[in-house]
């Protein structure tokens, strides 16, 4: 009698302690881990705005795109990372071309981001174009309305660049490739680099100070750049944008280039419930007017009202509808032809 009683106590207790390990898991599961490569103020309100609403935390590791997407790599099936936010279409299709990404099935995300800006694991959350900057008074707009343009011998030692290899223009390229074929944009890539200036070096921004201070005379650059200085409290880069024209290019045929910022729910995330609604909070309105604002770029739901100045100051462009799986598709080959013709 005593031994069955000291069983059931046993059991009683077994149970108790499975009730507190459930409740652990309930608590654990009110987390997200978040490895993100962007590092804006106003991501802050975006983060409390879903712990708000949804009441899980969100534990950010920060790094730069390149060392994030190496970590995930090597922590492997132990990776305690949820979800994976990065810049550049280049980057996400890496993560996915390394399996690093679960597929995602989301009737929401479907509905409000365009089907050329989403794939089967990894959605884009706002949009920046690479458009045509030139020297006001050296170079006429009309001789760069188009990345074609670019390479047309009339450009001879005016042009600046950051690096071939950079994703921002191996996503251009491979976006040429998706157009005009190999054979086309490997005559591209030899034009332009004919048309160098000086050898590549530099960040966007350093182009643009180049240009402005007629270092050389065209270059290309993410709008968010641009951005950045026309809201910059310097003196010295506003008068910069007053030195340049900026050109949406390719505007009578497929558009402005566009490169975007996203990011997927990662293949061993222990968290995959609070991963998914944290995407699905990513395309909310409010969600996308921060996302897109942090940055100078626009969202990819249709109809958000966007507060920036700079912004509304470019204006109204054509973006190219090149699915983004082109640009992950093209992008292996656009670094060939890049190494190929020197774009180094
Ligand atoms: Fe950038």
């Amino acid at each position: 009698m005593k031994a069955l009683f000291s069983r059931s106590l046993l059991t009683l207790a077994m149970l108790a302690l499975g009730a507190v390990s459930v409740t652990n898991l309930q608590a654990e599961e009110q987390v997200l881990n978040l490895y993100s490569a962007r590092h804006y103020q106003t991501d802050e309100a975006l983060y409390e705005g879903f712990t708000k609403h949804t009441g899980i935390k969100i534990k950010r590791i920060e790094g730069k795109e390149d060392e994030l997407l190496e970590r995930i790599r090597n922590e492997g099936a132990y990776s305690p990372a949820d979800v994976l936010l990065t810049v550049d279409a280049a980057r996400l299709s890496a993560a996915h071309e390394l399996g690093l990404f679960a597929p995602v099935t989301s009737a929401l995300l479907e509905k409000r981001i365009p089907a050329n800006l989403r794939t089967s694991d990894w959605f884009s959350f706002s949009t920046r174009a690479r458009v045509i900057i030139y020297a006001k008074g050296v170079v006429k707009a009309d001789d760069v309305q188009t990345y074609d343009d670019l390479a047309n011998p009339r450009l001879q030692g005016k042009i600046c660049s950051r690096s071939g290899s950079h994703p921002y223009n191996l996503s251009l390229m491979a976006s040429i490739i998706a157009h005009q074929g190999e054979a086309r944009a490997e005559q591209w890539a030899k034009g332009v680099v004919a048309n160098f200036a000086r050898t590549p070096k530099g960040g966007d921004t350093d182009q643009i100070r180049a240009v402005a201070a007629g270092e050389c005379a065209v270059a290309v650059a993410n709008t968010y750049y641009l951005a950045r200085l026309m809201r910059s409290d310097k003196p010295e880069d506003r008068q910069a944008i007053d030195k340049i024209g900026i050109v949406w290019p390719d505007q009578q045929s497929y558009g402005a280039h566009i490169n975007v910022s996203g990011g997927g729910v990662l293949k061993h995330a222990p968290h995959k419930d609070a991963a998914l609604k944290f995407l699905e909070y990513l395309a909310s309105d409010q969600a996308q007017r921060y996302f897109a604002d942090g940055n100078n770029e626009w969202p990819v739901v249709a109809g958000i009202k966007i507060d920036n100045p700079a912004l509304t100051a470019l204006g109204k462009f054509k973006a190219d509808q090149l699915p983004v799986a082109s640009l992950a598709m093209y992008r292996a080959k656009a670094q060939i032809i890049f190494d190929q013709v020197g774009y180094r």
